[in-house]
């Protein structure tokens, strides 16, 4: 057996039905979904379905718990630039962008790795860009009980660029603040911390 597998599971029955349903869409826009090079469309676009909205089977709550450590640092923790990919709950079309993560522990500190993790399980959900920006920040808020915590997402949502107004260059920005974060300095040196254009 080789030392990595990276290993995929898909349950079969979900898989099958989703597979019919893509495939009667593919009809239905007057396409012909037994043509050859869409035959094996219907179960990619199910298998792509399920990965992209894996989030509601995870619980970020106990990603947090399992890597949480007493600590006595108590100044702000940052992780800025996480890529961040989610479905739109209103088109089911992409918005992507960045999330921008802070906290200020209050005897207690999380593995750095956990945060984009939870922004994973949040973003691989159908969401709206201001809820997505909220779970995080109270899931935070809740497991960590830090000091204070933060939380910006910029992102570009497919269902503004590619339809509707077309507008290809617009950034929404959605921000959260709890805690210490809530005094303006405290939060201006966050915000100038990952350059962002919000005050
Ligand atoms: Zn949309």
């Amino acid at each position: 057996m080789s030392p990595y597998r990276n290993f995929e599971e898909y349950n079969l029955e979900i898989t099958d039905e989703l597979k019919e349903k893509f495939s009667s869409v593919i009809n239905e826009i007057g396409e012909d979904a037994t043509r050859d090079g869409l035959l094996k469309t219907p179960e990619r676009a199910a298998k792509a379905m399920m990965f992209l909205t894996q989030g509601y089977q995870q619980d970020a709550e106990e990603i947090l718990k399992g890597a949480m450590f007493k600590e006595d640092y108590d100044d702000m923790v940052i992780i800025k630039n996480i890529e961040l990919y989610s479905l739109c709950e209103h088109h089911m079309l992409p918005f992507f962008g960045k999330a921008h993560v802070a906290y200020i522990p209050n005897g207690q500190i999380v593995g750095l790795s956990k945060i984009p993790r939870i922004v994973d399980v949040f973003a691989r959900r159908l969401q709206v860009q201001e809820r997505l920006t909220h779970d995080i920040l109270e899931c935070l808020n809740n497991t960590l009980k830090p000091k204070g915590v933060a939380v910006v997402i910029e992102a570009s949502h497919m269902c503004m660029m590619m339809r509707g107004v077309q507008k290809q260059n617009s950034v929404t920005t959605t921000s959260g603040f709890r805690g210490q974060f809530e005094k303006i300095e405290t939060r201006n040196e966050f915000l100038k911390l990952i350059g962002s254009e919000l005050s």
